[in-house]
């Protein structure tokens, strides 16, 4: 690094998340002399250290373990699989630390200031940085963006305990395969971590507070996908919320209630016990000894730090990233990074949240863009429907894929695409053929005469398009 104090940046970034360093990489090729801070010994945030990146690898695994238990035998190739998770877990952190390296690499590449340490706003312009062994930094600068992002939401009554009570972090570290596993929301990561411990051997069971999984997918996708986890073997407590939980030796006993009371009150308290609990319920953002009191910035009531274009109440602080509203993804974080330093280069900059997609990466796969039904039919929208299964798609038929369907929503009037759900074999790959398609303003017709390669999924997503019209040709 730079002599850091010495220097006056343009741009301070909080946060070395997807955020924080895809600002910081922008901030590079835009020439603004930029300073990356991060309390963590690698850049990379939430994402790449305990996120998107571990739970990838460890799905990764996982699918490929169950495939050989139960669907190598079928296509002819007869194996006897011996997990070895210590192995997985060594494969894991191997694959996160080459990334996380990545990430240093891209700093020196842009000429980005790396500044390890907890970084705290010290008044308008100031960033001080508390390196590990206590020395402090004070960093001088026009700009300050804050990525800080999010935590676990901790749920009262169920307290974290090492190796019993674990959020998604513990999840990923997991040292043996639980005999029964028990997830608190069905949410992304409880069906996303649940289905690894499942696929590697656990019972799985999945208590949710709402009647729906999937945390506000499109329903009539929410119930396939209920459907298929639960002909895979997981449980679902629907309906239910967890009051208290007790740990002992052998493990968590969980105190269960109806979330909605009965007409006569009642609604059977009842207790439910594994080895091990996941609680899944939600992030909440990450501001803890940020300083925002010393530029005027107070957190909304869930803690988020509001913004107009990415700026907050203060001048020359800006926010963007899990920290702030929007959905909680990587890629929204990644939008928010180019937008905010696009902006204070005194560019245009500005993200369209209706064309940020959803990925769950179970097996299959759910991914959404746009609006559900449900949204449509609440706003008054007249849509027509487009649906085409996978099991008339002759490459998903071909891999023994066939479960789920994607489903294309368009206006009535201009056949604008609305919506694109699917659930299905690489529903997270098709995805983007919908983003680009609705970027543009594009009809379903233009999916519908759009040439795709057979055999492909992707056909799939073109046969849907059709049936908006009503010429579906392969079912
Ligand atoms: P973060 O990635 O949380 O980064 C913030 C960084 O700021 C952290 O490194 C933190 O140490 C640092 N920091 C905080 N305060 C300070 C401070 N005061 N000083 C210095 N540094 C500080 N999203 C997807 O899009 N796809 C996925 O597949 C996906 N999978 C996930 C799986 C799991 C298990 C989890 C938990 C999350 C997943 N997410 C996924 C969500 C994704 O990780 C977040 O949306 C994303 O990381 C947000 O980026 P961010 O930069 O806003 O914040
Ligand atoms: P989530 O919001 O996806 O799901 C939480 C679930 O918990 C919801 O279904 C909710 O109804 C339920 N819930 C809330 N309180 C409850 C209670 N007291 N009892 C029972 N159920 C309760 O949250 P998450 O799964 O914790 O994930 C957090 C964030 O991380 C999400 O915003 C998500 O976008 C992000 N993430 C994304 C990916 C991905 O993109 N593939 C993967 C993992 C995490």
């Amino acid at each position: 690094m730079a002599d850091a104090a010495s220097q006056t940046y343009d741009v301070v970034i909080i946060g070395g998340g997807p955020g924080g360093y895809n600002a910081a990489i922008r901030a590079g090729q835009l020439g603004l002399k930029a300073a990356l801070v991060e309390k963590r010994s690698t850049l990379g945030g939430t994402c790449l250290n305990v996120g998107c990146m571990p739970s990838k690898a460890l799905l990764h695994a996982s699918e490929l373990y169950e495939a050989a238990n139960n669907e190598f035998a079928g296509i002819g190739i007869d194996v006897k699989p011996k997990l070895n998770l210590a192995q997985m877990h060594k494969a894991k952190d191997d694959s996160v630390e080459a990334l996380t390296k990545g990430i240093e690499f891209l700093m020196k590449k842009n000429k980005v200031d790396v500044v390890k340490g907890f970084g705290r706003i010290a008044g308008q312009g100031k960033v001080e940085v508390e390196a590990e062994g206590g020395a402090k930094t004070t960093l001088e600068t026009k700009n300050i963006v804050i990525a800080t992002g999010s935590e676990p939401t901790p749920l009262p009554g169920v307290d974290f305990e090492d190796g019993k009570v674990i959020d998604s972090t513990g999840a990923l570290f997991l040292p043996k395969v639980p005999k029964h596993l028990i997830v608190i929301g069905a949410g992304v990561i409880g069906l996303e971590l649940g289905s690894v411990w499942r696929r590697l051997g656990a019972q799985v069971t999945v208590v949710e507070f709402l009647d729906k999984v999937g945390a506000g997918m499109d329903g009539e996708v929410a119930t396939a996908f209920q459907r298929g986890l639960t002909k895979q073997g997981m449980t679902f407590r629907m309906g239910t919320k967890v009051t208290g939980a007790k740990t002992s030796k052998d493990g968590v006993e969980l105190t269960l209630e109806p979330a909605q009371k009965s007409e006569n009150g009642g609604g059977e308290a009842e207790t439910l016990k594994g080895d091990v609990v996941l609680v899944a319920i939600g992030r909440r953002p990450y501001t803890a000894g940020l300083g925002l009191e010393t530029v005027g910035v107070t957190p909304d009531q869930r803690g988020f730090i509001a913004n107009d274009h990415f700026k907050t109440s203060a001048p020359g602080v800006w926010v963007i990233g899990d920290v702030t509203h929007g959905p909680m993804l990587a890629h929204k974080a990644e939008e928010d990074a180019v937008a905010v330093i696009e902006l204070i280069a005194g560019k245009p900059g500005h993200v369209d949240y209706d064309l940020v997609p959803s990925v769950i990466y179970t097996g299959p796969e759910v991914a959404w863009v746009g609006k559900t039904e449900e949204a449509l039919k609440a706003a008054g929208v007249n849509y027509k429907k487009g649906k085409f299964p996978f099991a008339a798609n002759s490459r998903a038929k071909i891999n023994h894929e066939t479960e789920g369907f994607v489903k294309v929503l368009a206006d009535a009037a201009t056949d604008k695409v609305l919506g694109v759900h699917i659930y299905g074999p690489q529903a997270g790959e098709l995805i983007g053929e919908a983003c680009m398609t609705m970027a543009f303003g594009g009809a379903s017709e233009d999916v519908a005469r759009t040439c795709h390669p057979h055999p492909t999924r992707s056909e799939a997503f073109r046969q849907a398009a059709m049936g908006v019209e009503g010429w579906t040709m392969q079912a």
